[in-house]
Order: structure tokens, then C-alpha cells, then sequence
């Protein structure tokens, strides 16, 4: 059965998803299962800094009549903050790829510690081993530290947590150490990928959108849950103006009934996945 997008018969792709790889609640096949049934036929797997659910998609996926796009979220660090940046059709089992996702993968532990050192220093007696009883995949991130946290009695809720610890800016926040956005883009770029800048939210100066430009980004995503329709159309504008590429999709992790509820609302026509395809060939 094919989805409808803009009231035109057309096959539907969710290009934002996350499995337990990273912080998603879903394992592969679980995502493909939820994702027939909410009526898409095209999906990216979009887990932070891994791209070991690929696979397992791609054949689960083969099975069940759902298309899957190799994918990858990357953040990198911008003047002292981070922007999320989207990586599609890159050769995931590339080398240089792999071993950069390693290194992310490693940084992501440091820091994992770092954050329980001051939540330590604040007589928050949460240990390492806390967070990683609820990681399943390569990435540990602040979502497991947040569940560690509500787990062990620290914080009354997931929101709580970041509201009052791990949150941008809380007091046991700590940076990852990521790539500038130019190496990021260029590491996609290496690996034969397309690179988007991922739910850009507010409005994003044009400065930072001509540095992305310039060094290599191929689009925006424009369809994302922390987006008006406003903002949509915004991207949109930006998109055509520049000539660049559009994506969009749910970036759902999993676990809750918001989640679950938007799977298959915050899809993008095929024609826009047709649209990467020729870049990646012209
Ligand atoms: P990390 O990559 O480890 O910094 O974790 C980032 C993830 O944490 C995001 O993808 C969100 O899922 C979640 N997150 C970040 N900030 C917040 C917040 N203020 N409230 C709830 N979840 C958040
Ligand atoms: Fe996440
Ligand atoms: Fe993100
Ligand atoms: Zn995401």
C-alpha cells in the first residue's frame, strides 16, 4: 500500500530514525515491522555515530517490502555549540568511516565518564556502570545517563534529568569531542555520502549555512518534528534559493507514546529521495 504525501499517491520515506544501536528503544527489525505498518516505504537508520544497524535493516527490510537508506547522525562542534549533521548513501563499511564512528564511539565514553564525575562532585553517587546497564548499541549518550538517573532515584523523570543535570548549559553538561562540520561533511563526502544539516529548529544564520555551503553540505532536513510549518516552509525556501536537497523524517527513538503517534506524520515524498539519488550520480 502506498502512502500519501501533499494528497498525491506517492511512496512515503522516514529518513530520521534510531535503534538500540545508539539511543533508540527499537532494534532494527522491530523499526522495519513499526515502520510497515505506519505506511512508509522508504527508511534511513540515523543512529549517532553508528552504522552498525545498517545491515540488519537493509535484509530485514528486503523481507518486508521497505526500502532502506543507509544513514548515520554525526554531531559536530560549531563555535562552542554542536549541529547535528545527517550522512545518506554513504558506503558504510567504508574504512576511514569506520574508524572515525570508533573514535566518536570512544569519545562518547569519555565523556560519559566526565558527566558522572561532576554529577559525582555535586554528592550525586551515580556510576559509570549505571549508565551502561541501559546501552545497548556503540553510542552511550546523555538518554542513558538520563534513564540511569531516574533508574537510581537521582531524578523524578527523563525530562527532569536533562532539565536539572545534562541538559545544554545544566551544571554536569559536558561537550563531546566531535569534527568541525567541515570535517564532517568532508568525512561523508569520502565515503561516496550525502550530507544534511539535521532539524536546524530556529532560524540558522546565514553565515553558518554559507560555511556549511561552502564546505560541501548537499541539503537541509526541512520536515522534523521540532519544526513549524512556518519553519518548514522557511527551509524550503532556503533549499531552493541555494539549490540544495531536502530531507525530513520523525527522529524517532522509540519507548513512547509521542514517538510511537508521529511515526509515519513527518514523512517526505519519494521524489526527494529521486533527488538525492541524481546528485549522487551527476
Ligand atoms: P548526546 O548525543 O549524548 O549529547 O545526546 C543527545 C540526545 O539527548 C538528543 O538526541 C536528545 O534525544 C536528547 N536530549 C538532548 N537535550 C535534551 C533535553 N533538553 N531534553 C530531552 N532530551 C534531550
Ligand atoms: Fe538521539
Ligand atoms: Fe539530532
Ligand atoms: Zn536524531
Amino acid at each position: 500500500m502506498k502512502g500519501r504525501v501533499d494528497g498525491c499517491v506517492e511512496e512515503k520515506a522516514d529518513l530520521h530514525m534510531h535503534t538500540t544501536y545508539s539511543d533508540g528503544a527499537c532494534t532494527p527489525s522491530e523499526l522495519i515491522a513499526n515502520a510497515k505498518q505506519a505506511g512508509l516505504d522508504i527508511i534511513s537508520i540515523t543512529d549517532h555515530d553508528s552504522v552498525s544497524g545498517i545491515d540488519e535493516a537493509i535484509e530485514v527490510g528486503k523481507m518486508s517490502g521497505v526500502e532502506v537508506i543507509a544513514g548515520m547522525e554525526l554531531s559536530a562542534n560549531y563555535d562552542g555549540s554542536e549541529v547535528h549533521i545527517l550522512g545518506y548513501f554513504m558506503d558504510h563499511t567504508d574504512k576511514t568511516l569506520v574508524e572515525s564512528l570508533t573514535a566518536f564511539q570512544t569519545a562518547r565514553m569519555k565523556r560519559a565518564q566526565r558527566i558522572v564525575d561532576k554529577l559525582n562532585k555535586m554528592n550525586i553517587p551515580l556510576g559509570l556502570d549505571d549508565v551502561l546497564e541501559h546501552v545497548t548499541g556503540d553510542s552511550v549518550g546523555r538518554p542513558h545517563i538520563a534513564t540511569a538517573l531516574v533508574n537510581e532515584g537521582h531524578a523524578t523523570s527523563y525530562q527532569q534529568a536533562f532539565n536539572k543535570y545534562i541538559g545544554d548549559g545544566r551544571p554536569a553538561y559536558e561537550q563531546k569531542c566531535h569534527f568541525s562540520p567541515e570535517e564532517t561533511i568532508q568525512l561523508i563526502a569520502r565515503s561516496g555520502g550525502l550530507s544534511f544539516l539535521a532539524h536546524p529548529g530556529r532560524l540558522i544564520s546565514e553565515e553558518t549555512l554559507l560555511r556549511l555551503i561552502n564546505a560541501g553540505l548537499d541539503g537541509i532536513e526541512v520536515v522534523h518534528p521540532a519544526h513549524t510549518p512556518e519553519l518548514m516552509n522557511y527551509y524550503r525556501g532556503i533549499v531552493n534559493e541555494y539549490f540544495l536537497l531536502e530531507s525530513g523524517g520523525s527522529d524517532f527513538h522509540g519507548g513512547n507514546k509521542e514517538d510511537n503517534e508521529a511515526l509515519g506524520q513527518y514523512a517526505i515524498p519519494a521524489s526527494c529521495v529521486e533527488m538525492m539519488r541524481r546528485r549522487l550520480v551527476s
